[in-house]
């Protein structure tokens, strides 16, 4: 997969296929405006390539071959280096719509310009040094976001956030590199040891700080699996309906109604959450319960966080306690159900007596204690880089910090010249990531084929 070519016009419909109030074809390349001189008549007669950056021009699209007006449309001007891509750009904003966006796409290209390939905009961008790779990939995830959690962390990324702390642990390692090869230089004036350690820990704990934020960020990124779960009738397809906020899930009074299983997409406090209504588990010589029961430890084990519902108004069962032993503590969120019924038990004794964490009252009737509960599934999820750090979403970057953090754990442990040698293999794999060192074109190509054409 080689990269496309630099140095010529390229063009695009920027906005997305289909029926739309505006649409954008945007130009970008030495030739832009020589392109958009054939194609566009300011209404002032003004040349177009005469046309300052920063302005707004209105005026129509002509095809010079017919002398048809295409459109009505606006015309942004942008020079090089101040623009998107680094070069001289110009956007087309004309009416939405395939056939009005298609032809003057055809004029750009009649005129000179050639059809851009996918993310070529931010490829230049990136070749420009307008972007470095990081913020060049925050644009695709911040295209791509589903959830608001992904947008904010996206724009993190565009704003330079990771850029920096990157920044900061490649500045760490350069000064120990350094350092290390000082003392090759001049053994004799030797350099402490204890010279070299501080900034190795510090930026060894940025890079593992950084690697603990990715499991939240993969929640941000692709949603989280809730399976609810709990005997019949404890109230789990009353909650999800709950949470979602109106009736999805069939709610029924007779035990073992709910066979099979049910999946909702829910917004929890702005992370992306599947919520997996199970069948009732309990031991049964039932064929077809037990098949439920089957499928409900199933999902619990593929889901990111268990929801045990405890019906609060009927004494806890041996199947309650049998529930909680099949379930890792640390997946599982304990919920005292229908809260707004008399108790039979006490939260705080059942935490106590279950070995779980705090039991959460809520009732699915009334509304009682769904925002708190909310907000220990999305801290549970995301934990303390719900806040407003920043989080690791992307396979490469988590990749490349993993082999960099081996590094420095190697580099630390090992006598200077070896340490050197690792050293100087973070350093590089951090130039990688940054796009700021040496880059593998086949790995330019491949980022840039998941971004759209116009992007
Ligand atoms: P599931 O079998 O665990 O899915 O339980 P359901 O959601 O089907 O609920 C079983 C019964 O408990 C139904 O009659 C519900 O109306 C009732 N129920 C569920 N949640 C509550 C609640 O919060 N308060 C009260 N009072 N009843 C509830
Ligand atoms: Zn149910």
């Amino acid at each position: 997969m080689p990269l496309p070519p630099l140095g010529d016009t390229i063009a695009a419909i920027a906005t997305a296929p289909g029926v739309g109030a505006v649409g954008i074809v945007r130009l970008s390349g030495p030739e832009s405006y020589a392109v958009a001189e054939r194609l566009f008549a300011p209404r002032s007669g003004a040349p177009v390539a005469a046309l300052p950056p920063g302005r707004v021009v209105y005026g129509r699209i002509v095809d010079a071959a017919t002398d048809e007006t295409v459109d009505e449309a606006l015309l942004l001007t942008f020079r090089a280096p101040h623009s998107y891509t680094g070069e001289d750009v110009l956007e087309l904003q004309t009416h939405g719509g395939p056939a009005v966006l298609r032809r003057v796409l055809d004029l750009c290209t009649a005129h000179g310009a050639r059809l851009a390939g996918p993310g070529e905009f931010t490829l230049r961008a990136f070749l420009s040094g307008r972007l470095d790779l990081v913020q060049a990939e925050a644009v695709l995830d911040l295209v791509n976001a589903q959830s608001d959690s992904a947008r904010r962390n996206a724009a993190l990324g565009l704003s330079k956030a990771l850029t920096e702390q990157l920044g900061l642990i490649q500045d760490d390692i350069t000064r120990v590199y350094g350092d290390i090869q000082a003392v090759f230089d001049y053994p004799d004036e030797g350099v402490p040891e204890a010279a070299f350690q501080a900034p190795l820990e510090r930026a060894l704990g940025r890079v593992r700080g950084l690697l603990s934020t990715a499991r939240a960020g993969r929640v941000a990124q692709r949603g989280a699996r809730l399976a609810l779960i709990g005997r019949p009738n404890a109230g789990k397809s009353s909650l999800l309906n709950a949470l979602l906020g109106y009736r999805r899930s069939i709610v029924s009074s007779t035990p073992g109604t709910t066979r099979d299983y049910l999946e909702a997409p829910v917004d929890i406090l702005g992370v992306p959450v599947t919520a997996v209504d199970t069948a009732g588990i309990r031991d049964t010589g039932d064929a077809v319960e037990a098949s439920g029961v089957e499928a409900a430890k199933e999902i619990a084990e593929h889901a990111d966080l268990g929801l045990l519902l405890l019906d609060s108004s009927t004494p806890l069962a041996p199947d309650d306690r049998a529930l909680v032993g099949e379930l890792s503590p640390a997946r599982l969120l304990v919920v005292a159900s229908k809260s707004d019924l008399p108790p039979a038990w006490d939260p705080c004794a059942a935490q106590r007596e279950l070995g779980v964490g705090p039991v959460l009252r809520v009732s699915a009737a009334t509304g009682e204690g769904l925002g708190a509960l909310k907000e220990a599934i999305r801290e549970r999820l995301v934990g303390d880089a719900g806040g407003s750090a920043l989080w690791l979403t992307n396979e490469r970057h988590i990749a490349a910090l993993e082999a960099v953090r081996e590094h420095l754990e190697r580099a630390k442990a090992a006598p200077d010249d070896l340490a050197a040698l690792d050293l100087e293999d973070a350093l590089k794999t951090l130039g990688e990531l940054t796009g700021r060192g040496e880059v593998a074109e086949e790995t330019l190509a491949h980022i840039f084929a998941n971004f759209c054409v116009g992007k």
